[in-house]
């Protein structure tokens, strides 16, 4: 590929058999700034080489597996209950596919070649990747990176969980198990504390029993799955929560060769359980899903089911709110994934289908519809990444490993200033990244016309993978009450405002000057209005709840932008990126009249090879260009 024409989307068919990273540049610049340099030398070629496992086979799989799915047999031919989920043989292959390039395992365990395990943002790169072709596939996995990280933090200490940890961590898939998180329930989805599964403690068995349903169990079978529950006498709402490892089979009745948890290669190669190896619980349905088919969704029956305490008893919502953060940057970086899939797709269908006489990429408002897309690309990806930037220092600082040297990963905040950054940051960037990837879904559908709303073509699914993007894992209002509490409770507006000012004092070249003023004055507006907010009644504030989250991306993603813009013009000389982000800040920030139509503004027809096709930009040439955007 000749990197200085940019990318001809008119050679290609379509957005599979191709090598998904190495097509993706937005993904190539946002890791290599947020990466160390040590740790970008390590994963470049591994990105690449997953890039390419996603695309060239876990594509075509996933639509298989879209059309053949999981399903569930509870009963033996006995009527005897064994919980069996049947996949199909594609879907086993992902699975390897996927674990076996380290995808959870690098990110907690040295892989080959390094002395310390990558950090979690090389997780959330590969969930990026894997998103292009399977979101629904991205469940298991981000919840076995989850529950791994739970049990780092939670289980160290005792041998069994250890175990567990040893199998969610594990890069070879005949000894991998995978995690799941069982919360919500009938009566609470938002409203965890309303939970009523009890665990009693049995004394002849010498463990804990879980009795009670859930409601919306992902990756049901899971051996490595955290259910919260209530133990005697514990208070009510979320404090009297403790968190439960509650594995798929019965723990110490298992007719097996070996012993420790049940893993994956041995349930493909054995088949279901035998009724005397099935844990006490009842796998009652599964889910009729809209999309993300190749996550069996289903509701529980725990009559008994043998668990292990992770933690401290009544510690179990705090314990789960770490795992929680990881989940919903792992929805964030999912939806990234289908927005860089959407948009490949559109790019290829927009460059090669003729209407008028003309490919439908030649027409103005089609430049328009994918530079904005591009753009809206670009600001997802780069604010996702530097939310998991600031989780995987902070883990950092908990794991106690060392930074590397000389590298250009990103300012260093304290591990406090970088927790409360990211407290605020991560619930911001799954509320906004699933909208921004629902509306690209659904558009990019309609670049495809007719064809986009059938199955033949992969956006159909995209937008039923997409659609359940701002619901789980919190929807858009919860998420917006918890930028309430962040702020509230860490103060979270101290680090904030630190961080957009060291952004904005680093821009320095002319034609991002005024693009930077607009973001000065709307960020003076942001401070302005979160400490009017912090003295308003509750009813109020929340009222204002959603608006604000949805500002402080704004003004956050502007100027981080706008930094990484200055630096690509500093180190790569480079103007792509401050092209993407003056029409990021021109579009969500700044006053136009008659909204703009008046404006004289061709900046799509114009740069439509820069931000599209990322043909590289003369850094003196972007004066003019950004001028003419006015
Ligand atoms: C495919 C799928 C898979 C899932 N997998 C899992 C899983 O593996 N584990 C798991 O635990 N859960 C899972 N869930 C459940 C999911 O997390 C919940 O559905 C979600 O959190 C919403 O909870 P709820 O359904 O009870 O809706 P409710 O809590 O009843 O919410 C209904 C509506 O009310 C709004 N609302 C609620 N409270 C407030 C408030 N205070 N202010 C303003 N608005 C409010 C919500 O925003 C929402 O729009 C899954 C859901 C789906 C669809």
């Amino acid at each position: 590929m000749d990197t200085d024409a940019g990318i001809d989307y008119g050679t290609f068919e379509e957005g599979r058999h191709v090598n998904y990273w190495e097509l993706d540049q937005t993904l190539q610049r946002v890791i290599r700034r947020v990466y160390t340099d040590s740790e970008f030398d390590w994963a470049e070629s591994r990105l690449s080489a997953f890039g390419e496992t996603v695309g060239l086979t876990i594509a075509d799989n996933a639509d298989d597996i879209d059309d053949h799915g999981p399903e569930l047999e509870p009963y033996d031919k006995y009527g005897e209950v064994q919980n069996w989920v049947r996949y199909p043989e594609t879907q086993y292959e992902n699975e390897r596919l996927a674990y076996e390039q380290g995808i959870v395992a690098d990110s907690f365990e040295a892989p080959p070649g390094r002395d310390e395990p990558m950090p979690l943002s090389h997780n959330l790169a590969m969930q990026y990747l894997l998103s292009y072709a399977d979101p629904g596939f991205d469940c298991p996995v981000a919840m076995t990176a989850g529950a791994a990280l739970v049990l780092e933090k939670f289980g160290r200490e005792d041998d069994v969980l250890r175990e567990y940890y040893d199998a969610l961590t594990s890069r070879d898939y005949e000894d991998l198990i995978e995690g799941a998180m069982f919360l919500t329930e009938k009566q609470g989805g938002s409203d965890v504390g309303a939970n009523e599964t009890r665990a009693e403690w049995d004394e002849r068995a010498g463990c804990w029993r879980l009795t009670g349903e859930k409601w919306f169990c992902s990756n049901i079978d899971a051996e490595g799955t955290l259910a919260l529950a209530r133990t005697e006498d514990a208070p009510a709402g979320t404090a009297g929560l403790s968190m439960f490892l509650v594995p798929h089979g019965d723990p110490d009745n298992t007719n097996r060769d070996r012993d420790g948890p049940l893993t994956k290669g041995q349930r493909r190669e054995d088949g279901p359980l035998s009724p005397e190896d099935v844990n006490d619980q009842y796998y009652r349905r599964l889910k009729d899903k809209l999309g993300t088919i190749s996550v069996p969704t289903g509701e529980v029956e725990f009559t008994g089911a043998k668990a292990y305490l992770v933690g401290e008893e009544e510690h179990g919502f705090r314990q789960m709110a770490e795992m929680l953060n990881l989940e919903r940057l792992s929805n964030a970086a999912a939806s990234c994934g289908i927005i860089g899939r959407v948009l490949l797709e559109s790019k290829i269908y927009a460059a090669n289908r003729e209407a008028f006489g003309e490919t439908i990429d030649q027409y103005p408002l089609m430049r328009a519809d994918l530079v904005d897309m591009a753009v809206t690309h670009e600001a997802a990806t780069t604010y996702t990444f530097e939310a998991a930037r600031l989780l995987s220092e902070r883990e950092r600082a908990e794991r106690g490993t060392a930074r590397g040297t000389g590298d250009s990963g990103g300012p260093n905040e304290t591990a406090d200033d970088a927790y409360r950054l990211m407290r605020l940051l991560i619930p911001i960037a799954k509320a906004r990244t699933a909208r921004m990837a629902v509306d690209t879904a659904s558009y990019g559908m309609e670049i495809h016309g007719g064809n986009g709303y059938v199955n033949d073509f992969v956006t159909n699914r995209l937008l039923r993978d997409a659609q359940v993007l701002p619901i789980w894992e919190g929807t858009e209002n919860i998420l917006s009450l918890d930028v309430l509490r962040a702020l509230e409770r860490e103060d979270a507006h101290e680090p904030l405002q630190t961080a957009i000012s060291e952004r904005l004092e680093y821009v320095s070249h002319p034609a991002l000057a005024d693009a930077a003023a607009t973001v000065e004055g709307e960020f003076h507006d942001l401070m302005g209005a979160l400490a009017t907010l912090a003295g308003e009644d509750s009813e109020y504030a929340q009222l204002s709840a959603k608006r604000l989250a949805h500002y402080v991306f704004d003004v956050f993603t502007a100027a981080l932008l706008l930094e990484r813009a200055q630096r690509d013009l500093d180190e790569d000389e480079n103007g792509r990126l401050a092209l993407v982000a003056t029409r990021f800040v021109s579009r969500e920030l700044a006053d136009r009249d008659a909204r703009g139509i008046t404006s004289g503004d061709r900046f799509p027809i114009e740069q439509f090879d820069a931000v599209v096709r990322y043909t590289p930009v003369e850094p003196d040439s972007i004066t003019d260009a950004v001028a003419a955007d006015d």
